[in-house]
């Protein structure tokens, strides 16, 4: 497959990049023809665009309705067909131009985007042939991989077709004459400035600011033209071919860490990059403009104008990808660094917020650390950063204002400091911290192989919670036992869009034979509240952690959710992946995704495609209504897991990711005790596990209270497993079972903490060599 895959990424030319699928795909079913049908504007006709095997002259000529023949049915079902003996099929059409009466069998899978048919890949073969379901899967994957290649020649094709308007529109472009931010010369010498924030993600960094600038506006850049429209050409062209080196550079660096899932945003920039019909825009007006700056914004604002009429916001959305190339050609034009520009290593990079965007774009491998002037500590984006191990520090007031791109900072993500152009004394001292971390750290990954095991013999199963293929390095490291938490909404940030069900499997697939035997919690997209993705409509709501988000949302796209469903039903066969539907509040909610799991499977049993059976069904707590009516809950389902990021926002009606509340935001709240008090006795009333996957799970004065609650599983980021492990084994499950009963029983935070501080105090972990000096740290 990775041929196919290898094809379409290099895409340049529609039908050239269709003459090598056809090509490539008939070599590998061993048929004597492969054909691509696309549909027409209309969506309801297809027509035969590229083909090995039929006769060439049919080629734009052979058209059929969705209602026609053996390839409307597949677009018209949107699903495969396998046909042995076509000729005796009722839908069967004969097309005299393509001489096909001389082929007897017939297997096609529809190119399906979001539910709309775009196309069809058909093989057929002269001698009769059963096609087995690995053929029909093998097609259908090819499908998907050449669907959005197809779609996005599509949807820039469309702007040929509205010249007019575009002359309209582009006519009203009014340049505001703002000068657009030049890379800043690295700063001069100033004393240290000391900022504090919010302590998000541990470790120390010291590195060079990089700011990360907000998207260049398209319509304020102002440019002086060069006398010279043949210089003007030749940057224009310079600043394209570099864009283009600069994508590759990072389509590769982001394949290579995550998956080739994630970099697929950059192939569509790529694509349009070398589509001919942009690039041959491009030269038509820089003969007429001779001003490369207005080109690429007349050019970029047909396009964008294109995208704004179509209704569909997922169509629409996709004008963004346009939007994107364009900025990042511009960058290059007028020498001004890009956001997505590769950052120099060790970089500290600073923002408005941390968003779960940039783990998708940036080259988080040269993050020493990020800083954001808003946000808290439980945001999705900063979620990510611990995840990744990469030092964070929100909700920095000023910070923005305060920083000089380029200048030297400190960061300390254990107490919330930042440091901007520290002296050498600060700079030493903090150096010979960072080394103290480092050897903490490794000191506790050497032990990684101990269990996680209280005195007294009660065992804690010590999961991770991930995001990324990259994260199965660190579970590795750490020791974790398993996934608690698999999020999947990082695919579809990459996309901006849901992601493919053929994209799903093979990443679901990776993660679950890389763990198995180990369990792999696999969380349903919980896109929405703080994760919105412009392309499902869902911004501008106005409390968007009340909306429409998570397994709400995903209950209104029923095609998409399905979709997930199969992908973790098809990656289920090691026996070792648990499903986990995120933010359920209600009985029926729970039911009606139960509903929609028993179709899926149905439908692959029906296909023969073997999933797990018995694949463990569990739901997220993490709205205090599913705590309250835990017991129906947990009669309905296999597992619970406490979201308590979401659980504590809710409970305590405290936003996660505003700064401005942070003070409030407290999962050591007696409050949010009792509600996974009564969720943890429900679960055992129903004997059903029940686990903590939220960041409390890894807050060492938690660990204590949620042990003696009686939860079996903490799921935390997987650097924190080795602390949490030193203080399971240092713990009495009877002393925290007693804390457990008290804590229950306080009317404050600040009395919970105290019983908790006492214990591990008690317990000798406040001189501990590797985890002492961070607990003082967490209790000062
Ligand atoms: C939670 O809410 O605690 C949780 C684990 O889910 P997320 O942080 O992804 O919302
Ligand atoms: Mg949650």
């Amino acid at each position: 497959m990775a041929d196919v895959a290898g094809v379409v990424s290099r895409s340049h030319d529609l039908d050239e990049t269709l003459n090598n699928v056809v090509d490539l795909v008939a070599k590998k079913l061993d048929a004597d023809v492969c054909s691509v049908y696309l549909t027409d504007v209309d969506l309801q006709h297809l027509t035969l665009r590229a083909t090995r095997g039929l006769a060439r002259e049919a080629i734009g000529t052979v058209r059929l309705g969705f209602d026609q023949g053996l390839v409307g049915l597949a677009a018209e079902q949107r699903a495969p067909v396998a046909i042995e003996h076509a000729r005796e099929h009722p839908r069967f059409l004969y097309f005299p131009e393509t001489g096909e009466e001389r082929y007897e069998s017939l297997m096609a899978a529809p190119l399906v985007v979001r539910g709309v048919t775009i196309g069809v890949l058909v093989v057929q073969t002269e001698r009769p042939r059963r096609f087995e379901q690995a053929d029909v899967d093998l097609l259908q994957t090819c499908a998907q991989l050449i669907a959005p290649v197809v779609l996005n020649a599509r949807l820039l094709d469309l702007v040929s077709r509205t010249e007019a308007e575009r002359a309209r529109i582009v006519s009203k472009l009014a340049v505001s004459g703002v000068p657009v931010q030049r890379e800043q010369p690295v700063e001069v010498a100033r004393r240290t400035l000391e900022l504090r924030g919010i302590a998000t993600s541990p470790g120390i960094a010291i590195g060079p600011v990089y700011r990360l600038e907000d998207p260049v506006d398209l319509s304020k850049v102002s440019y002086e033209p060069s006398p010279d429209p043949e210089q003007e050409r030749r940057d224009l062209l310079r600043a394209l071919a570099e864009a283009r080196s600069e994508l590759d550079d990072v389509r590769l660096e982001v394949a290579e860490r995550f998956g080739p899932e994630f970099a697929a945003v950059f192939n569509t920039h790529i694509q349009i990059l070398e589509d001919k019909g942009f690039v041959g825009r491009l030269e038509r007006s820089i003969e007429q403009t001779g001003d490369a700056l207005r080109t690429l914004r007349d050019v970029l604002e047909a396009y964008r104008a294109t995208f704004e009429r179509i209704e569909d916001p997922f169509f629409r959305e996709r004008g963004l990808d346009v939007e994107d190339v364009g900025r990042r050609v511009m960058a290059r034009l007028l020498g001004v660094r890009h956001r997505n520009v590769p950052l120099a290593p060790g970089s500290i990079v600073v923002t408005d917020a941390i968003l779960p965007a940039h783990f998708a774009l940036l080259e988080t491998d040269k993050l020493a650390a990020i800083v954001a002037e808003h946000g808290g500590a439980t945001a999705h984006g900063a979620i990510f950063a611990r995840s990744l191990e990469i030092p964070a520090v929100t909700g920095v007031q000023g910070l923005l204002e305060a920083v000089r791109p380029g200048e030297l900072a400190i960061v300390d993500g254990a107490s919330g400091r930042v440091y901007l152009s520290p002296d050498e004394v600060l700079r030493a001292e903090y150096a010979s911290a960072q080394q103290r971390y480092a050897i903490a750290v490794e000191h506790l990954d050497a032990l990684r192989d101990r269990p996680a095991e209280t005195r007294d013999g009660r065992r804690i199963l010590l999961t991770a919670n991930v995001g990324l293929l990259h994260d199965l390095r660190l579970i590795e490291r750490h020791g974790a036992e398993g996934i608690g938490l698999f999020r999947t909404e990082l695919l579809a940030l990459a996309h901006r869009g849901f992601p493919e069900e053929a994209e799903q499997e093979r990443l679901y697939e990776r993660v679950a034979r890389a763990m198995a035997p180990r369990p792999v919690t696999i969380r349903t997209l919980d896109l929405g509240g703080d994760k919105a993705v412009p392309f499902l409509g869902v911004e501008g709501e106005e409390n968007p952690q009340l909306g429409w988000r998570s397994v709400r949302l995903m209950l209104s796209h029923e095609g998409p959710f399905r979709a997930q469903l199969r992908a973790i039903l098809r990656a289920s066969t090691e026996r070792n992946v648990r499903l986990l539907i995120p933010l359920v509040s209600s009985v029926e909610e729970l039911e009606a995704v139960q509903r929609l799991l028993a179709e899926v499977k149905q439908e692959l049993a029906e296909a023969r495609v073997p999933f797990d059976e018995a694949l463990p069904v569990g739901i997220m707590i993490e709205v205090p209504s599913a705590a309250l009516i835990a017991d129906a809950l947990a009669a309905r389902c296999d597992f619970f897991s406490v979201g308590t990021n979401d659980l504590t926002q809710y409970t305590l009606a405290v936003d996660r990711g505003n700064e401005r509340v942070a003070h409030l935001f407290e999962p050591l709240h007696p409050a949010v005790l009792a509600l996974i008090d009564r969720a943890r006795r429900a679960a055992e009333r129903a004997d059903i596990p029940i686990s903590v996957c939220g960041e409390m799970a890894s807050n060492p004065l938690a660990v204590p209270l949620l042990v003696g609650l009686g939860i079996g599983e903490l799921s935390g980021s997987p650097s924190a497993v080795p602390v949490v492990k030193e203080i399971v084994r240092a713990l009495d499950a009877g002393e925290v079972t007693e804390d457990a009963r008290r804590a229950l029983t306080a009317g404050t935070a600040g009395e919970v903490r105290a019983i908790a501080a006492a214990r591990l105090r008690a317990a000798g972990l406040l001189d501990h060599p590797d985890v002492g000096g961070w607990l003082r740290s967490v209790l000062a």
